[in-house]
């Protein structure tokens, strides 16, 4: 299995603090039967973590695992957060796409979806990059109005479902909403987010035990394959996005 986002690289974002949780989280991973991790480490106003440095941090971590014979090879990436200057930024040659693919991740605010977002998205795409926007499920704006999510994937972009939402862990209303997206082919990837192994861990078989049971074992195949699919440059599976339904009101809509 792979993960295509995690917070691993020691040190730089709010993720492991040093070495030694990288290694703990990369054992508890391997546990999971997780075989490759996309470092993804925040981009944004508080945490700078451009190209280079993480392509650094990367070489680190796995030299350090394979020491410690630990089998999970780590891959290069980046969470970048959206801005006004997203594109400048990336003509800068600072962020990093998903690795080297023209996978990209795109981090909104968790209040709102700026105005701006969906001609970023435009714009990427045109510069060959696919966007794929993160934890959509836990983004006050979308949930208030998932019709936004429906555009911006219509319109080209992607997007993926932190495991641990599924699993219920920031509680049953996020979980619901995830399946809902997940019910309306919104989703196209599930992944950890884990930034430690203990309040955020991998929770990435809980999460497809849960999907194997609500939609059977092809939805969870689905989710793994297009993950393998990511890490080679491929084209990834997807079906045609459909309008998250109104939750029904006592019966009466
Ligand atoms: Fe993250």
């Amino acid at each position: 299995m792979i993960d295509i986002h995690c917070h691993i690289l020691p040190g730089i974002d709010d993720g492991a603090t040093a070495m030694e949780e990288s290694v703990e989280m990369a054992r508890e991973a391997v546990k999971e039967g997780i075989r490759a991790i996309i470092a993804t480490p925040h981009h944004n106003r508080f945490y700078e973590n451009p190209k280079e440095a993480v392509i650094q941090k990367v070489a680190e971590l796995n030299n350090r695992l394979m020491e410690e014979n630990v089998p999970l090879s780590i891959l290069p990436g980046q969470e970048p957060a959206i801005s006004g200057d997203f594109l400048e930024e990336y003509q800068k040659g600072n962020i990093l796409t998903l690795n080297n693919t023209q996978y990209a991740f795109m981090e909104l605010p968790s209040g709102d979806v700026p105005r701006y977002t969906s001609q970023i998205l435009y714009e990427l795409q045109n510069f060959g990059v696919i966007p794929i926007i993160v934890h959509p499920e836990r983004n006050q704006g979308i949930i208030e109005r998932p019709d936004i999510l429906y555009e911006l994937i219509r319109n080209g972009a992607l997007a993926q479902l932190t495991a641990s939402s599924i699993c219920g862990v920031f509680g049953k209303n996020i979980k619901n909403f995830s399946l809902r997206l997940i019910e309306a082919n919104l989703v196209h990837f599930i992944a950890s987010d884990a930034h430690n192994i203990q309040s955020r861990t991998f929770h990435m078989q809980r999460a497809f035990e849960e999907i194997g049971t609500r939609y059977g074992n092809d939805f969870a195949s689905f989710f793994r394959e297009n993950a393998e699919r990511l890490i080679e440059g491929k084209n990834v599976y997807k079906d045609e996005p459909q309008k998250v339904k109104r939750k029904k009101l006592l019966g009466i809509f």
